[in-house]
């Protein structure tokens, strides 16, 4: 028999604060005439004993006006998003708050967003994802804590399974597709065999093609921010969904071995630059497309309406990183300023994904020398001339190509510790004026 209300010990692992504003929140729902829930994953997340401060309330009848009284109330920030009746509201205490008119929801065509309509909570939550998902939990005085469970959501997190409402869900919204297996893989939970034969029905049709970029680009790159996301990749690769990002993306051995290598290059630059600013999903996503020439890598950031950025690290990644790679792994010493021009222009994202390439080849010896040449590009990357291209124009050179070229090779010296002075730069560029001289 299922659980009917919420137990205390559970709704404890809340903040303080945070009951007490939802009991007050209950209590405003009462003063107003509605009922008023918490729903979706902050549900889930109680009953599995986890706390999130991320909270989906869901008010029958006009959630945005309720919002904007909670709004007045708690004088929070708020937004609010007319199409989807939605309101997001931000204590000052990092609290964040969506509230939204319970709602039905309409799918003139697959794989595109919904119209909607307001409803009671029982259509709301049958418009939902997951039956784990689709539990709420009733906030008014005299109904706090009780639980909405329709479609047999703690049945199934006992069970510890992911399953749709109904056979048509995975058509509706493909996105779910990828929720499915960021829940399953999070939860270490297993998709339920009737929704996993829904789900590979609907991963054999074009629906996932449908989908914008925008919407596919946010699924994957949650997908790839989720604590362990090695598991949700191989998982990926083996309902053979990766075609969805370019059909010659496979997730080869090699590809896979150096996805499975970057939780440990992330920690190894963690470890090093703490206060670097990595953006993880995009390591994992360049990991999987390690083994891809650029043309693959093009195609995938215009199918998923990657930002200039995004394109920008994704193309300094691929295939073409394994000659960089060589270079750094060699027999022959490189000098510091060698290795400064190999690695200058890569984002730190690529320079972590090098780490992880050199990670899974198992080569002991190279992996030491190459990181060693990282720790030390680490301290020439600050480095700069004094001299200036105003200062070479003071010194009689007339403004030219040879400008870029001087100060390059003035920089490379800087990094050698062959000048260390300003003075020694003076002299180094005297010294190429006038070979230049000579010749001109
Ligand atoms: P997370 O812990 O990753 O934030 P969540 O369950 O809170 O997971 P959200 O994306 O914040 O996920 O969505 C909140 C709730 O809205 C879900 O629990 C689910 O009930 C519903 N929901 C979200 N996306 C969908 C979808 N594509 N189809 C149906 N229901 C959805």
């Amino acid at each position: 028999m299922a659980q009917q209300t919420l137990r205390p010990a559970l709704l404890e692992r809340l903040p303080s604060m945070a009951v007490g504003v939802l009991r007050e929140i209950g209590a405003l729902g009462d003063e107003r005439g509605c009922h008023v829930y918490v729903v979706g994953g902050v549900v889930r997340d109680l009953l599995l004993g986890q706390v999130t401060l991320d909270l989906d309330l869901a008010v029958e009848g006009d959630g945005i006006a309720f919002a904007k009284a909670v709004a007045d109330r708690y004088r929070t920030g708020l937004a609010v998003f007319e199409r989807f009746v939605t309101a997001r509201l931000v204590f000052p205490d990092g609290l964040k708050m969506d509230i939204a008119t319970t709602r039905r929801e309409f799918y003139a065509e697959a794989a595109l967003l919904p119209t909607v309509q307001p409803a009671a909570i029982e259509e709301d939550l049958h418009r939902r994802d997951f039956t784990i998902n689709a539990i709420a939990m009733q906030l008014n005085p005299g109904q706090f804590g009780r639980l909405l469970d329709v479609y047999g959501g703690q049945r199934d997190l006992r069970a510890r399974r992911i399953r749709v409402l109904h056979a048509g869900s995975f058509q509706d919204d493909p996105t779910r597709i990828f929720r499915a297996i960021r829940f399953e893989q999070r939860f270490k939970f297993r998709l339920e065999p009737g929704t996993l034969r829904l789900l590979r029905q609907a991963a054999s049709t074009n629906l996932i093609q449908q989908l914008s970029g925008p919407r596919l680009q946010n699924e994957i790159l949650v997908l790839f921010a989720e604590r362990d996301p090695v598991r949700a990749i191989t998982r990926l690769a083996k309902l053979k969904l990766l075609r969805f990002l370019h059909r010659r993306l496979c997730a080869s051995g090699t590809v896979m071995r150096v996805v499975r290598a970057v939780p440990q290059a992330l920690a190894w630059w963690g470890s090093r630059s703490p206060d670097a600013v990595i953006d993880r999903s995009l390591v994992y996503l360049m990991a999987l497309l390690s083994e891809s020439s650029p043309v693959v890598i093009a195609g995938i950031s215009k199918r998923l309406a990657c930002s200039r950025e995004q394109a920008t690290k994704l193309s300094a990644g691929g295939k073409r990183l394994d000659r960089i790679l060589k270079k750094l792994t060699d027999r022959e010493t490189l000098r510091p300023s060698q290795v400064y021009r190999l690695l200058v222009d890569l984002p730190d994202e690529v320079l972590v994904l090098l780490v992880a390439k050199q990670v899974s080849r198992h080569q002991a010896a190279q992996l030491r020398q190459f990181k060693r040449y990282l720790m030390a590009y680490e301290e020439t990357r600050t480095i700069a001339t004094v001299l200036k291209g105003r200062d070479l124009q003071t010194m009689g050179l007339k403004p030219g190509p040879q400008y870029g070229a001087i100060l390059g090779k003035l920089l490379d010296a800087r990094i050698d510790g062959v000048v260390t002075s300003e003075e020694g730069e003076r002299v180094f560029v005297q010294k190429r004026l006038s070979v230049l001289g000579h010749y001109l």
